[in-house]
């Protein structure tokens, strides 16, 4: 069973292991093409808005810095992007191939590495991992706050930390805590609880259970897309990828996890607990960045911990690789409600991405700021939308109304989610894809309505020139479009795929976020080259699938049925697991699988009896079903069959299907040697 689940927890883990570099370097990864005159255009226009005299951020990055990564940890992520410069008098210099505004923050990114003292007994290693690890010294050791993504990146980064501390270097680590329930914040937790065995964790409100839950019955279709929207087989260099707006990027290795002793915040918004002697107060911020997320002041030292509800830049309401639409309302409402209880006492502001803020009327500034671009993306999207306007429409529009301090501030700018598709994001949460509009009510599907509108064109050939005129003249969203169209009815035709790439290459390079500037360039990449497979994920998740339950496990497989093939193939399945004291019921009814949890055995055309524990070890391929039950570890009784029935169901998800048309066509692949 270890394919069912091992594919669906990983894109679970809401992250991209870009950082693939062995499997990285056997891509063709080299240079794309150079940017038009049009980009160039673009590009400059926007460089003349952008506040260049506001250095603050760099200056707070710098600020406590006690110790620069040195070549062995260094090499973790920033030594692949040393093509940045990251200082901040340089960081108007991009190139023509980069927004300058992205180009700004992967120098802001790139100037973050290393062991900074935030205060006295705070401090921050930045830069080793996609998220910071911060240390807080306790009455008898240190607490750790986040704890990166990988064993590997935390062992790394802790080993840095020690050698370079100047006070507390014997103190053990006594504590963790994670903010939210996304992997950059928790996969190192076995590198610290393999050091410090007595380590008390600490995690947000129903942690364990979101980090299963979320995202694994569509894990495949987002795994996929993540590849896109973090450009996992692009090139680091000033035509592939320049940042990951949170930080540089992610490392590679292990995740894995500790379960929390305790959960925060279950029983009210608020909760306060002393944490090594040090009193804190968590406040739960759920349903805003993360399902399971929370912020925490520290009195004593008059800080606010953001975890990931704030960091330099605006971020995702929608995910492009896919998710749940985020609510910006509750994310605005929540930072007014920081700045309510923390707002007349908060002297320093810390993330876990980002540098962090210091002086009371700074991080107010700050927080109000951040509170009022969610809010606004959320209202204005909703008042557009009440005058008419709709989805397509908001993502330019939005733009139009934003008020001029939202737009001239830095850390509100869109390097990870955009206003644009943000926008649009509110606008299918509320009243999701369908736009009233009777057209859009039952078109045709892609492949037989492109080639309408190709004929309607007036053919291939009339189609190709019309989009060759278009973009010289630099309008290359609608080139897009048409393109679109014409490659999924010619997938073969070498000239438009070569125009089509070309045309994504320039959306990207005037992309001011950074999953949008992935997304172009990984479909100009497939349209040249075909499909590219990125490294594969190889994540240890073994922490994670014991605690996935087995009501979870048959949702996934009632995704995986064929139920044309499962119509004819009824049966019952009763299930009994020992060790955890639980009963299911399995019916696969109409071709399709339910499953719900009972008192006792039901009657039931087959019955099976084994322990959760040997379930996931199922799961992770550690031993074969034939083999417990032989050795009497698993019992079945009645129609064996059904086993049988049930595996000739399930379909295997192809990890890369398409997204731009496939073809053995390549072309332009020397610009990637
Ligand atoms: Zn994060």
């Amino acid at each position: 069973m270890k394919e069912l689940i091992l594919a669906a927890v990983v894109s679970t883990l809401a992250f991209s292991a870009f950082a693939e570099d062995h499997d990285h370097q056997a891509l063709k990864t080299g240079n794309g093409k150079p940017a038009t005159s049009a980009t160039i255009a673009a590009n400059k226009a926007v460089a003349k808005t952008l506040n260049y005299a506001d250095v603050r951020a760099f200056e707070n990055n710098n600020r406590g810095l006690i110790a620069s990564f040195d070549q062995a940890t260094g090499d973790l992520i920033h030594n692949s992007f040393n093509f940045i410069d990251p200082r901040a008098e340089n960081a108007h210099k991009a190139p023509d191939t980069v927004n300058p505004s992205l180009w700004r923050q992967a120098a802001y990114n790139q100037a973050a590495e290393g062991l900074y003292q935030v205060h006295q007994g705070l401090y921050q290693v930045r830069g080793a991992d996609l998220a910071s690890m911060t240390f807080i010294r306790g009455k008898t050791g240190w607490i750790a706050y986040d704890v990166l993504t990988s064993i590997e990146a935390a062992a790394q980064a802790m080993k840095f930390f020690f050698a370079n501390v100047p006070e507390g270097k014997n103190l053990p680590i006594v504590a963790m805590i994670y903010s939210h329930s996304h992997a950059d914040h928790f996969g190192g937790a076995r590198a610290i609880q393999e050091a410090f065995p007595n380590v008390r964790v600490y995690g947000s409100k129903n942690i364990t259970k979101e980090i299963v839950d979320e995202n694994v019955l569509a894990g495949n279709a987002m795994g996929r897309r993540v590849a896109y929207q973090y450009g996992n087989t692009l090139g680091r260099n000033e035509t592939g990828i320049v940042d990951a707006a949170l930080a540089k990027g992610v490392t590679f290795g292990q995740i894995t996890y500790v379960k929390p002793h305790k959960e925060m915040n279950l029983k009210g918004k608020w909760e306060t607990a002393e944490i090594d002697g040090i009193e804190m107060i968590f406040m739960d911020a759920s349903g805003t960045e993360a399902v399971s997320e929370m912020v925490t002041y520290i009195p004593s030292i008059k800080a606010v911990w953001t975890g990931e509800m704030m960091y330099q830049g605006m971020h995702n309401v929608y995910t492009l690789r896919g998710t749940k639409v985020r609510d910006s309302l509750k994310w605005s409402k929540d930072i007014n409600e920081m700045i309510n209880a923390w707002g007349d006492d908060v002297e320093i502001l810390f993330g876990s991405h980002s540098a962090p803020i210091w002086g009371n009327s700074e991080i107010n500034d700050y927080m109000k700021m951040q509170r009022d671009a969610y809010g606004f993306i959320h209202n204005q999207a909703l008042r557009l939308a009440n005058s008419g306007y709709v989805m397509q429409d908001l993502g330019d529009k939005i733009y139009e109304v934003m008020p001029e301090s939202i737009r001239k501030s830095w850390h509100t700018n869109g390097y990870h989610g955009t206003y644009s598709h943000n926008a649009r994001a509110v606008y299918n949460m509320y009243l999701g894809y369908f736009d009233m509009n009777p057209a859009n009510l039952n078109p045709l599907p892609i492949k037989p309505e492109s080639a309408k509108f190709v004929e309607y064109m007036g053919g291939a050939s009339k189609l190709l020139a019309k989009a060759e005129k278009d973009f010289a003249k630099g309008e290359y969203r609608f080139v897009a479009t048409a393109l679109n169209k014409l490659v999924q009815v010619e997938p073969d035709n070498r000239k438009v795929r070569k125009l089509l790439a070309d045309t994504y290459e320039q959306l990207g390079y005037q992309s001011e976020s950074a999953g949008w500037r992935n997304t172009y360039l990984t479909g100009a990449q497939e349209l040249r080259l075909g499909k590219v497979t990125p490294g594969a994920l190889k994540p240890d998740s073994a922490d994670i699938i014991s605690e996935m339950d087995i009501g979870l496990l048959f949702d996934y497989l009632a995704v995986r049925v064929d139920a044309t093939k499962a119509q004819h193939t009824p049966f019952t399945l009763s299930m009994h697991m020992p060790d955890t004291g639980e009963y299911y019921f399995i019916e696969m009814s109409n071709g399709n699988l339910n499953n719900v949890k009972t008192n006792v055995m039901r009657e039931a055309d087959a019955a099976i009896i084994l322990k959760q524990s040997d379930v996931t070890r199922l799961q992770l391929g550690q031993v074969k079903l034939d083999k417990l039950l032989a050795s009497k570890k698993a019992e079945i009784t009645g129609d064996q069959a059904v086993l049988e029935k049930l595996m000739a169901s399930l379909v295997e998800f192809d990890d890369s299907f398409e997204i731009v048309p496939f073809s053995e066509v390549q072309v332009d692949s020397h610009i990637y040697d």
